[in-house]
């Protein structure tokens, strides 16, 4: 295969990490060219140490400053700051490969820009997915563009589709789309105990090491909800054919069942370069660094129903998806806020469903045909979760 040029959006973060170290394993097929951060400046001047891009992005004009000092004697890696810049270094020609690992609505102006501009997008940002998915795949279709999923559910169920399914699974038998969750730090918590919940507590997942916004996803099962949705925009079906099925082992990534009474399933370590050296490298197969799946050792799988009445927010995702339209821009716009509120201690892990719900049911849906469309309903769902966070704080003062 031709060497790959690399744009790594969300350098510094857990997918950012881990996509640089399967990228260091195997310099002769990969080029980096540009890589982003928010404001983590130095993490990002030691990767740019590192992995000599052309142009490094930082969230704004101080972190720019900061870290043009850090790389001084480094003058030829030009450094940008802002939304426009990530479009730009996800966009720019000599780019074939965009791994989009940004985290939340901050990812979707430059996931966009890659998928318009025909990359190979490995895809991580499911956020940008759930709010925007309509425009995203016609975007991939209209310039030619590849989506490759790196969330581990979703590489597994490519991975069990037959090649050229096309993202529209009709023709191949394809039953069930059955998405595996671990179940999250809570999986056995009790209703009553979930209200004391610590941010601590929440981001230490029992298998995965990831960022904070994905682990508190985690525990309150939005994350298997939002990749719900993320699984019907990326394979074409509607909620009716894709399960969710609790895996606390976290070895069974997930599974596609054939008409025929065929279950397909992908099997790993739970560690994120595996999904991310299958994209790299598709079709080809890499190194990833992952050890060998042992499952002497694993000894046994084991599954359970998922629990809607603990973890409400999995079926507000489902029922956005049913809703359409703005629903899941709306879902996702909450969480976020409602995610980010609860990090910084000003609202209870338990009430994160609630504010959900109530902007969801606040909230009317309406068609989205445009970029500003989906960005309108954006705002206006966190502009409402700030107003029911701040009605909240002021009962309880
Ligand atoms: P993280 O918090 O570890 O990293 C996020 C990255 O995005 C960082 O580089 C950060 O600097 C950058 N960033 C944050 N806010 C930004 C903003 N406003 N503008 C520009 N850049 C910004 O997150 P992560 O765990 O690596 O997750 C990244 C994405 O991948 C998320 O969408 C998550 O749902 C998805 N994902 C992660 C995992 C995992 O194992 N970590 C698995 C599946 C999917
Ligand atoms: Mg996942």
């Amino acid at each position: 295969m031709s060497r790959q040029v690399l744009t790594i959006l969300g350098a510094t973060g857990s997918i950012g990490q881990s996509t640089l170290d399967v990228v260091a394993r195997h310099p002769d097929r990969y080029e980096v060219f540009a890589l982003s951060a928010y404001r983590q400046v130095s993490k990002l001047a030691e990767l740019c140490r590192r992995f000599h891009p052309q142009c490094a992005v930082v969230a704004g004009a101080t972190e720019a400053a900061a870290l043009r000092e850090l790389l001084a004697d480094l003058p030829a890696i030009e450094v940008m700051h802002g939304p426009l810049a990530l479009e730009q270094i996800a966009s720019a020609p000599e780019v074939t490969t965009v791994m989009a690992a940004i985290v939340g609505a901050a990812g979707l102006g430059a996931s966009l820009a890659a998928a318009r501009t025909g990359k190979r997008v490995l895809l991580a940002n499911k956020e940008a997915l759930v709010m925007a998915g309509e425009l995203f795949m016609t975007a991939l279709r209209q310039s030619g563009g590849v989506l490759l999923p790196i969330d581990s559910e979703h590489n597994a169920v490519f991975q069990s589709l037959p090649a050229g399914f096309d993202y529209g699974l009709q023709k191949c038998g394809v039953t069930k789309i059955i998405l595996t969750a671990s179940g999250g730090p809570f999986r056995q918590a009790s209703r009553d105990s979930l209200a004391q919940v610590t941010p601590e507590q929440a981001c230490a997942h029992p298998n995965w090491v990831m960022g904070r916004k994905i682990s508190v996803d985690c525990a309150t099962l939005m994350n298997k909800g939002l990749e719900v949705i993320e699984a019907s925009r990326i394979f074409g079906v509607g909620a009716d054919r894709i399960d969710v099925l609790i895996h606390p082992e976290s070895m069974i990534h997930s599974m596609v069942q054939y008409e025929d009474g065929s279950v397909l399933a992908e099997l790993g370590n739970p560690d994120m370069r595996t999904p991310i050296a299958q994209a790299l490298a598709y079709p080809e197969r890499i190194g990833s660094g992952v050890a060998p799946l042992d499952l002497v050792r694993v000894g046994c799988l084991t599954f359970e129903a998922p629990d809607f009445v603990r973890f409400p927010c999995l079926q507000l995702a489902y029922d956005a998806l049913r809703s359409g339209g703005s629903a899941p821009a709306t879902l996702n716009a909450a969480n976020e806020e409602a995610v980010a509120a609860f990090l910084d201690g000003r609202v209870r892990f338990d009430r994160i469903a609630g504010l959900v719900a109530d902007v969801l049911a606040a909230l009317p849906t309406s068609p989205l045909g445009s970029l500003d469309e989906v960005l309108a309903a954006d705002r206006a769902a966190r502009a409402l979760t700030q107003r029911l966070l701040a009605s909240t704080q002021m009962s309880l003062a």
